[in-house]
Formats: structure tokens, C-alpha cells, sequence
């Protein structure tokens, strides 16, 4: 079983935001802003390639109700997800951050310069 379906299951405890029968989110362990929250479906998929559609779209509405819960979705925030090897992600159960609380900091993603890829 993966990390992430461990703390669905309970087995590795974790700091609950909310929770319904398909997704649910939990506080980050090493949060990188002062709002750092993972949301995930329950089932586990190894990333946001293999969500199907139906369920993205209620994995949607479950992170709008959770911006608010936080108190962020006025302020602003972000959502984001990383996907295999160039994404960086390192849970391989498809998980998106939700990130604000605070001006966040936009840059480069790359060392690669854009300009030699158009
Ligand atoms: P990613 O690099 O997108 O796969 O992100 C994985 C995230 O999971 C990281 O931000 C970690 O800090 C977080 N993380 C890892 N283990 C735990 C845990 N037991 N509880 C909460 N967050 C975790
Ligand atoms: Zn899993």
C-alpha cells in the first residue's frame, strides 16, 4: 500500500482540513507556505494522467469547498500538481497542493532556457 492510501486508511496518522467519501485533505508535513494542504481521492491513481474525468470533476468541487474551509479562496492561492520524473513528484498517489496564505512567488521552472525550445 502506498503512503498516501496508508493515511487514507489511517495507519499513518495525519492533521485532517476535510474529508467526504471520495477525497480528502490533510495538512502537509513540510509545508512550504503558510496554507500548504494536500488533497487526494481515495482511490489511489498514480497521478493526474490516470484520474478519469467524472471523478476530476468532483476532486474540483472538493478543493474549491477546502479553499474555503482554509479562508483562502478570496485571498488567492494555488493548485498544484506534479507529475512523474520532470514534475518532481515524489508520491507516486496522485495528490494536488493547495498553496496560499501569503503572496506566493512565481519564476522559473527551469534551468533549460525557453528560448531554445521555440
Ligand atoms: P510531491 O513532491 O508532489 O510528490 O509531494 C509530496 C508531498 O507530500 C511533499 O510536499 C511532502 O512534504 C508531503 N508528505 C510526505 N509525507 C507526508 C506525510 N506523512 N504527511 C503529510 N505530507 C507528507
Ligand atoms: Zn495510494
Amino acid at each position: 500500500m502506498c503512503l498516501f492510501c496508508k493515511i487514507v486508511s489511517k495507519e499513518i496518522p495525519s492533521n485532517t482540513v476535510a474529508e467526504n467519501d471520495e477525497f480528502y485533505a490533510f495538512h502537509d508535513i513540510n509545508p512550504k507556505a503558510p496554507v500548504h494542504v494536500l488533497a487526494i481521492p481515495k482511490a489511489h491513481y498514480d497521478s493526474f494522467n490516470d484520474i478519469p474525468g467524472d471523478v476530476m470533476g468532483k476532486m474540483g468541487i472538493f478543493m474549491q469547498e477546502v479553499a474555503k474551509t482554509l479562508g483562502i479562496d478570496q485571498s488567492g492561492y494555488r493548485i498544484i500538481s506534479n507529475i512523474g520524473e520532470n514534475g518532481g513528484q515524489e508520491v507516486k498517489h496522485l495528490h494536488f497542493h493547495i498553496v496560499g496564505g501569503a503572496k506566493l512567488h512565481w519564476g522559473h521552472f527551469a534551468d533549460a532556457d525557453p528560448k531554445d525550445f521555440f
